[in-house]
């Protein structure tokens, strides 16, 4: 592609999954020769922008024998702060992956909120759109967690839920000039709306990630996104189908198309891999990497970002999905959330040796 605007998403992102041509602006240009050792090219010299538009949470986890019941006090093993909100999560994965990763978000005046903005600093994050709100409280994750690996969340939205509509509107040329705006649902749905609204205003690549998802579900207003990407349980949710194998996602993808007009809804379906549907033509499922998966917390968050890192720098589709699927598998071999992200060279890596070994091995 060559010119400098992009037509409108949805509309050319339909045809992305048809013909494999991802609708990114300058940043096809911007694509270098490749590597020529791998699957995926190397960082681009004009790294792609990707504004992610999002909650920053501090995780406070807490280890327990077993999940507390009603009236019951337990004695924990251990207690951890830990940097998260699928915001945060999301826009460390672009950094660490190779991508300008710009957030627009909301903490608290307090020490929680200092800790959050240094830490995403130190990822080389540009935070200048991160306010500190006085008198107000970070958002918190309070995660309790039993050796059998189940937890349990409650979230406090705190300074998240004072990231308003007019902020965005503020932020107008900084979403104009981004190759992509990346989305989830930790923020007032009336904020997602209208960075949307912003983004297609603009040609601006999005991508919905539909976590958490609301409990009146996804409100049809929430429409014409480039990507929708939930997990199998939020398609389930939200399309009222199950969504256990591949055939129901697509099933499940042809309810959200309806409801939401997105270009592509892309389906995460955890160790079995990703499928993505635009309604006409072909599905396209991509399997998963085999790895030996320690902890699958965010392994969404490094997929979804991912996904929308090589689109804005201009990959076609099938390469997305796969750099995608190796993001994600890579998460869940280490603990933690942002901990838990990999580099874009360790993904290349990855990539490599997967292909090396699927060629050694014949067709
Ligand atoms: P979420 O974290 O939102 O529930 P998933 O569990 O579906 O999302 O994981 C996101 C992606 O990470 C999957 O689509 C897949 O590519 C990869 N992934 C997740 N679990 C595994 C696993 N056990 N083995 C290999 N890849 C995985």
């Amino acid at each position: 592609m060559t010119t400098t605007k992009k037509p409108t998403g949805s509309r050319q992102t339909r045809s992305v999954a048809t013909t494999g041509k991802a609708p990114s602006r300058g940043a096809r240009k911007a694509q270098p020769k490749g590597d020529g050792e791998g699957p995926t090219p190397a960082i681009p010299r004009r790294r792609a922008s990707v504004v992610v538009i999002g909650s920053i949470n501090m995780d406070l986890v807490v280890r327990v024998p077993h999940l507390p019941a009603p009236g019951e006090t337990l004695a924990g093993s251990s207690f951890q702060t830990l940097p998260g909100g699928k915001g945060a999560n999301q826009a460390v994965a672009v950094a660490r992956l190779g991508g300008r990763s710009i957030l627009v978000g909301r903490v608290g005046d307090d020490a929680f909120g200092a800790q959050l903005v240094q830490g995403l600093r130190r990822e080389g994050i540009d935070t200048r759109h991160v306010a500190k709100l006085p008198g107000t409280r970070s958002g918190v994750a309070v995660i309790h967690v039993e050796d059998s690996a189940q937890n349990s969340i409650a979230i406090v939205a705190g300074a998240n839920a004072r990231l308003r509509p007019t902020d965005l509107r503020k932020l107008e040329s900084l979403i104009a000039k981004a190759d992509a705006v990346l989305l989830q649902l930790e923020i007032p749905l009336e904020t997602v709306r209208a960075a949307l609204q912003i983004a297609r205003r603009h040609e601006v690549f999005t991508v919905l990630d539909s976590a958490p998802v609301p409990p009146g579900g996804l409100p049809a207003t929430l429409r014409e996104m480039d990507i929708l990407s939930p997990n199998q349980s939020e398609a389930a949710l939200i399309s009222g189908h199950p969504c256990d194998t591949p055939d129901d996602a697509v099933r499940a993808a042809d309810v959200l198309i309806e409801r939401h007009n997105p270009g592509i809804v892309v389906v995460k379906l955890g160790a079995q891999g990703s499928l993505a549907h635009a309604g006409t033509g072909d599905p396209l499922f991509t399997p998963s990497f085999s790895v030996k998966a320690l902890d699958t917390t965010a392994a969404g968050d490094a997929f979804t970002a991912a996904l929308t890192l090589r689109m804005a720098e201009g990959a076609e589709l099938s390469e997305a999905l796969l750099f995608a699927n190796a993001a994600g598998a890579l998460a869940t071999t280490r603990m933690g959330a942002q901990n838990s992200m990999p580099t874009r060279a360790e993904v290349e890596r990855f990539l490599r040796r997967a292909q090396k070994e699927r060629s050694s091995r014949g067709p």
